[in-house]
């Protein structure tokens, strides 16, 4: 045994085997030890010392979606023979032929158990081809796949868009990512790709689907061949490739995504999250739809604009929406059960789901279509909502009302449907009906009234009375046979009984074959439909994206943005939807603000004090032009949008603290792919730039970070600062103004009135923000001494800021400060202590300190 399986073990050297043993998946050696290790199962180990444990194969589903979880992949072989076929094909003592049946991986899980049901799941490949970087990825829960192409420095922000659950690349490629599987590298040339893609649709050529380059064909290839390996030959549902189009989205990094936290939050959960805000959706389609256009928003007006008449539509009627709604929640899965259904996983249930899912889109687009003023992208959508007439009949017709999952038992064949299975089926029930009757029989016959006809697994039908009763029919003319001496009892068999077991035996085999043969058939249907169900399938979601986004808006009053051709951003009483979701949780109000951004206003500096919401009213932007070119309403009283086309947002680096590298570094690279790729249609919001390293270099960096956003990539953008001395910028920068979120002190306590004002920051409150976090008192007053001290020797020598002054044009402004400093210098230096007054010496200091304020 232990040689099979190491031959098994060979071919899955990269996963995990278990190894089917009867009723149980067992792993052996380090395979075993991680396994209960994340699993928390018990390691035991065979006699021969060899560690070991075991899953039962029944519930292996949830096992392997832990080890999935962990990062593991498995391999699961199964037995091929049964041990009847092994006895007779090599004797007693021949072992159960075994063979791997499928790899279990992230990336190319159907099941309903191991999926997150509002998660898309996506497999992709990536591959070279001189110096051009082809991507293909699919989720094969539904079958969608998509081709594209970049540029070496595109690969990540890419990758993130797609947040793949695995990576394929050609084994040895210097730029694999660090967590891709290598595969071989002939997996991936074009011309196999093109051979592979033509093969999965059935045609002669591709050009039926769009045009492909050699690169998106070697990532085709790369992914097919990989999904045919771990399929051991089964190919899942894979619809004809889409040519992602770059320009036709959004553009936004890596980092970007994680600064705005779009899909996850930055402490990784869903929830935080701007799609947790935003997602009403009532079914997992709709919410991996929702999660796909928040990751890759449009940037073309006619798109936009038509997903916004849908959800304005929804919007505007209430009792509409609910009714739909209602429906939608009702719902099954269709893309997934499909998904299952054509990898070859399908069960029952699966086809059941197809049914109910299919024949509830038609009744939905029959009612739709009785409203006259429906918008432009429903009536497009209408149509793919039918379309399955004969097949919802079909499964109607052959499938009972709620199919089970497991379909080795059979019994999900409707009555009816073939009158051959009806007459094995009457056939069987009618001898289990004699074998009750028997019971009462023999009961009569024998006098034993606890006498009872049972059935197991090992004996089949069996008749059993307690042991003191035993010896009525152990007599040799009684017409019972002894089978089997219990503790309490003891089992015998009939001529009667075993007939009519034998009878119930051979109809239920024959109707099992004749209800498998069946499901294939069904299963081929759906398969030939694949296409259209799957379009079905999309449609749907579609229609939940736009009936939750309605939903959404008309639960906190959003509006519908205006989307203009022009580079400005005009919000009126914008919002974050986390932190105002956040803030009412906890019954707090949040405070809305306005943003106006033009060609001649592009820039504003913000600044205040911590804590005092420029990050929140930063992001709240960004966001809202995010959530209007994903097509939806946006958290604001008005808002007019010029098209963006990248989308940019970095945050300082200690915010950042958790992630790895050092932080200022990180900051610094992420802001010059800012300044390369910026540009007049782009949005970009900064958040504390400069702030990861010392006082003076962080300065400076913001300075001309902030001119260079200014004057060369002539983006918009929103840029927060604690340095006041940015201020100065407005000299010269004639698009750029400044503004601040403001703060009063009163009664020696600082409040945040989270509003955005125009006009600089009077001054940072530093120690204010650190006394209303709770700094203890002593502290606050040690710090104000030392800030003292700090400010008067910059008083001293010019300052912090005094070297600014050699730049042009703001000399003027410094000479005047400078003066006033001297002024006062001349007048300390002139002064005779020992000659005052106490009374003298008391009306000095109050002259002092007019001459500094004034
Ligand atoms: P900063 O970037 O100025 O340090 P943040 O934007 O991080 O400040 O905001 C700090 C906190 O202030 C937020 O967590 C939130 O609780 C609150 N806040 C921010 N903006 C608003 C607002 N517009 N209305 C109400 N509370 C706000």
């Amino acid at each position: 045994m232990m040689a099979q399986y190491h031959a098994l073990k060979a071919q899955a050297s990269d996963c995990l085997l278990f190894y089917r043993m009867g009723d149980f998946f067992e792993l052996f050696f380090d395979d075993a030890r991680t396994a209960a290790q994340v699993l928390d199962i018990a390691l035991t180990s065979r006699g021969d010392g060899v560690p070991m444990c075991g899953v039962p194969a029944h519930s292996a589903e949830g096992y392997l979606a832990r080890l999935i979880k962990a990062g593991c992949r498995v391999a699961i072989a199964e037995q091929t023979e049964t041990p009847e076929q092994a006895k007779k094909r090599g004797g007693s003592k021949a072992l159960v032929a075994r063979d791997i049946v499928r790899f279990v991986t992230a990336g190319t899980l159907t099941e309903e158990a191991l999926l997150e049901p509002r998660r898309a799941n996506v497999l992709a490949a990536v591959c070279e081809v001189r110096g051009t970087i082809g991507l293909a990825a699919v989720d094969i829960s539904t079958g969608r796949m998509e081709l594209e192409e970049c540029g070496p420095d595109r690969i990540g922000a890419a990758l993130a868009r797609l947040g793949a659950s695995e990576l394929v690349c050609p084994e040895g490629w210097d730029e694999a990512p660090l967590d891709a599987i290598g595969r071989p590298t002939r997996d991936f040339s074009s011309d196999s790709g093109e051979v592979r893609l033509r093969g999965v649709h059935g045609v002669a050529t591709l050009d039926g689907f769009g045009q492909f380059s050699r690169a998106m064909l070697g990532a085709a290839g790369g992914l097919i061949a990989y999904l045919d390996h771990v399929g051991r030959g089964n190919l899942p549902l894979l619809l004809p490739p889409v040519v992602r189009d770059g320009a036709a989205h959004l553009a936004m990094d890596e980092a970007t995504r994680a600064s705005l936290e779009v899909l996850e939050s930055s402490s990784g959960g869903r929830r935080g999250s701007l799609i947790d805000a935003v997602d009403r959706c009532v079914t997992g389609a709709g919410a991996r739809q929702l999660a796909e256009d928040l990751s890759a928003p449009l940037t073309d007006i006619a798109a936009i604009e038509a997903r916004l008449a849908l959800v304005q539509w929804l919007h505007d009627d209430p009792l509409l929406r609910d009714d739909l709604r209602a429906v939608l929640r009702a719902l099954p899965d269709v893309g997934r059960a499909l998904g299952r259904v054509v990898a070859g996983r399908g069960s029952p249930r699966d086809l059941g789901q197809l049914r109910d899912g299919l024949s509830e889109a038609r009744r939905l687009r029959d009612h739709l279509l009785r409203r006259a003023d429906r918008p432009a992208l429903l009536d497009e959508l209408l149509p793919l909502l039918g379309g399955h007439g004969a097949l919802v009949d079909l499964y109607a017709r052959a499938l009972v009302p709620a199919p089970p999952t497991e379909r080795s038992q059979g019994g999900f064949i409707a009555e009816g449907y073939d009158h051959a299975l009806d007459a094995l089926r009457a056939t069987a029930g009618n001898a289990r009906r004699a074998i009750a009757a028997l019971e009462a029989k023999y009961r009569d016959e024998t006098g034993v009234a606890a006498l009872k006809i049972r059935h197991n697994g090992v004996l089949g039908y069996f008749i059993e009375v307690p042991a003191k009763h035993a010896d009525r029919l152990m007599a040799p003319d009684s017409g019972f046979t002894h089978r089997q001496t219990m503790a309490g009892a003891v089992r015998f068999n009939a001529l009667a009984l075993h007939e009519e077991a034998s009878r119930i035996g051979e109809a239920g085999g024959h109707s099992l074959a004749a209800e498998e043969a069946h499901f294939e058939e069904l299963v081929a249907a759906a398969v030939s439909q694949a296409e259209a169900i799957a379009r079905t399938a999309a449609a749907l979601a579609r229609v939940d994206v736009a009936a939750g986004q309605a939903e959404r808006a008309a639960e906190s009053g959003w509006c519908r943005p205006e989307l203009l051709e022009d580079p400005c951003l005009e919000i009126t009483g914008g919002r974050h939807p986390v932190v105002e979701a956040a803030l009412g949780a906890k019954g707090e109000r949040f405070v809305a603000n306005d943003c106006r951004l033009s060609q001649a206003d592009r820039l504003w500096l913000v600044g205040g004090p911590n804590m005092g919401g420029k990050s929140t009213f930063l992001r709240q932007n960004a966001l809202i032009v995010l959530l209007a070119q994903a097509g939806g309403f946006v958290p604001a009283e008005a808002a007019k949008l010029g098209l963006v086309d990248r989308l940019f947002s970095r945050v300082g680096a200690s915010d950042n603290l958790a992630r790895g590298r050092s932080t200022f570094m990180v900051e610094m690279v992420e802001t010059a792919a800012i300044l390369s790729q910026a540009g007049e249609r782009s949005f970009v919001i900064l958040d504390e730039v400069g702030r990861g390293t010392s006082t003076y270099d962080g300065l400076a960096l913001a300075w001309a970070v902030a001119e260079a956003v200014h004057s060369n990539n002539r983006s918009r953008c929103l840029f927060a600062t604690h340095y006041h001395e940015l201020a100065r910028l407005a000299d010269t920068c004639e698009a750029l103004s400044l503004h601040h979120v403001r703060a009063r002190e009163w009664k020696g306590d600082l409040v945040l009135l989270h509003e955005v004002a125009e006009g600089p920051a009077d001054r940072s409150y530093g120690l204010a923000v650190a006394k209303l976090a709770g700094v203890p008192a002593p502290v606050v007053a040690r710090a104000k001494t030392v800030l003292e001290k700090l400010e008067k020797g910059r008083a001293e020598t010019g300052g912090l800021a005094a070297g600014l002054g050699d730049l042009p044009l703001f000399a003027a402004a410094l000479d005047a400060a400078e003066e006033k400093v001297d002024r006062l210098r001349e007048k300390l230096e002139g002064l005779d202590i020992d000659s005052l007054s106490p009374r003298e010496a008391l009306d000095l200091l109050y002259e002092l300190k007019r001459d500094a304020a004034t």
